[in-house]
């Protein structure tokens, strides 16, 4: 059973409607998915394989998109876009990643997170106002630039980057270790200590970079999967931008990293693996249904093992998708769906109120796609092993999920220790010290050593 779901005139031979949840999509937005669907069916997928085979960025499935009005999927109607919600996000995300393409999903959701950057800032700003116009016009891929070489996971501390006043604009230096599209996108939301930095990292600020104002080695990356990513370093070296390339008020970055970015990155990131994670069940469905065991004359799926591995598969997808999707409407119901004109007052910040549960988005669909790929691996056999089944591009393409910023395991430490010492021990920019770790260490020391410490705290050059 298919539940009416459609791949190139035929049913689909993956899992049918019946284990998605249609009754979030209005009938608009399930015409998108079919429409997805198809585009997958048609070009899509076959995309994928190129991209996974020759690191091929997915400039082709970008021009789908953009046919289809999607590089506006968010931005508001009056200015030329689709002025879509949290949810059909969400949607789009899953559904390029689950048929289509995982890298060109991972892609969209930068796009996306970078898009928002913009839209936070753009009720006074006429140049970020004319780039949201022309995205699906002329085809131009946004992207986010953040990750430090010198702070790696820690992509809020921005230690190898600069801005300075030059006349009327700005001078700025930045080095990135990681650019999901890096030299293939249009443009770039980058980040930078702010122009009157004084040693606090916590103050920084956000710009808008045009491709020919970055330096990025176009080509060079070379990743275990989401292949067509050209996630690589990028560097902005002494470029000189005019003062309306500053997004928002200098030294919002956290602000509206908190507001715009990371709520994009994270219900995105999540919904690519959701997608993921349906994939690679659609693609054991079809191989165990279709293969037989002569001896005994049983299909692979006949076998409880492989029903058990599914079932399992399909539930922990599923509660995942539900927790993506459910933050995803608390977000539209916070933003009176999505809407970017309650931010003409630039207090409004609806969706920080909400960070703790995104990072559990992220966390959950992260976790959930290493081990059902992995499940789905075992399910499938030795065959799974080869490409040809394009299983373990699945298993490859989302084992990113756990690594990529916020990564897992700082996600843990962030939930677990905003839940048990309140937001503020956080610390995200090393401004306040843990009293008790240091007395319980100072408690160690004999007094020869204390003394010798006391003399090199009082000394003039500390
Ligand atoms: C496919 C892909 C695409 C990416 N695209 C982008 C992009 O577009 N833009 C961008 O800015 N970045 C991007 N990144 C980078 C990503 O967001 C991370 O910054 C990067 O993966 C961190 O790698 P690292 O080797 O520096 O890890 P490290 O920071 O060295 O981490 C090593 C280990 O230490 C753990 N760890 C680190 N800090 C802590 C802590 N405080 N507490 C506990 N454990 C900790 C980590 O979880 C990990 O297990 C991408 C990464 C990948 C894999």
């Amino acid at each position: 059973m298919s539940g009416g779901k459609s791949w190139n005139g035929e049913a689909f031979w993956g899992v049918g409607f019946e284990y998605d949840p249609q009754w979030l999509l209005t009938e608009e937005q399930q015409r998108l998915q079919a429409r997805l669907i198809e585009l997958s069916a048609t070009a899509m997928r076959a995309n994928a394989e190129e991209s996974d085979k020759g690191f091929v960025f997915p400039r082709k499935n970008f021009e789908l998109l953009a046919k289809e009005g999607l590089l506006g999927l968010i931005v508001p109607k009056s200015l030329g876009g689709r002025g879509e919600s949290h949810a059909c996000a969400a949607m789009v995300v899953e559904t390029i990643a689950r048929y289509g393409c995982a890298s060109t999903a991972m892609c969209y959701v930068m796009h996306l997170s970078a898009t928002a950057a913009l839209l936070l800032h753009h009720h006074r700003n006429p140049k970020l106002q004319d780039l949201l116009r022309r995205l699906d016009k002329e085809v131009l891929v946004g992207t986010l630039s953040i990750s430090d070489p010198a702070t790696g996971s820690h992509v809020w501390f921005l230690l190898s980057s600069s801005a300075e006043r030059e006349g009327d604009g700005y001078r700025l230096h930045k080095k990135a270790s990681w650019t999901t599209s890096g030299g293939y996108a249009d443009w770039y939301v980058a980040q930078t200590t702010s122009p009157d930095f004084k040693g606090n990292y916590a103050n920084f600020s956000i710009w808008l970079l045009l491709a020919d104002e970055v330096k990025a080695r176009k080509g060079s990356w070379n990743g275990v999967g989401l292949r067509g990513n050209q996630s690589g370093p990028m560097e902005i070296d002494g470029v000189v931008v005019p003062p309306d390339r500053l997004i928002g008020p200098a030294g919002d970055g956290a602000g509206s990293n908190d507001e715009a970015t990371d709520p994009y990155f994270m219900l995105g990131t999540a919904a690519c693996w959701n997608g993921v994670s349906m994939g690679a069940i659609d693609i054991v469905k079809r191989h165990t249904t279709r293969k037989t065991h002569a001896d005994v004359g049983l299909k692979v799926a006949d076998y409880p093992s492989i029903q058990d591995y599914v079932g399992n598969a399909l539930a922990e997808t599923n509660a995942s998708r539900a927790l993506t999707y459910q933050i995803a409407q608390a977000m539209d119901r916070v933003t009176n769906n999505n809407d970017w004109s309650i931010h003409e007052d630039i207090a409004a910040r609806p969706r920080t109120t909400l960070v703790q549960w995104s990072w559990q988005v992220k966390y959950v669909a992260a976790k959930n796609v290493v081990a059902v790929t992995n499940d789905m691996m075992s399910a499938g056999g030795g065959t799974a092993y080869k490409p040809e089944l394009g299983l373990e591009r699945y298993w490859r393409d989302g084992r990113a999920g756990w690594l990529m910023a916020p990564t897992n395991e700082v996600l843990r430490l962030l939930l677990g220790k905003s839940a048990l010492l309140g937001f503020e021990e956080l610390d995200f920019w090393n401004q306040r010290a843990n009293q008790r770790l240091l007395r319980s260490e100072l408690k160690k020391l004999n007094p020869e050593e204390r003394k010798a410490l006391a003399e090199e705290l009082l000394a003039p050059s500390a």
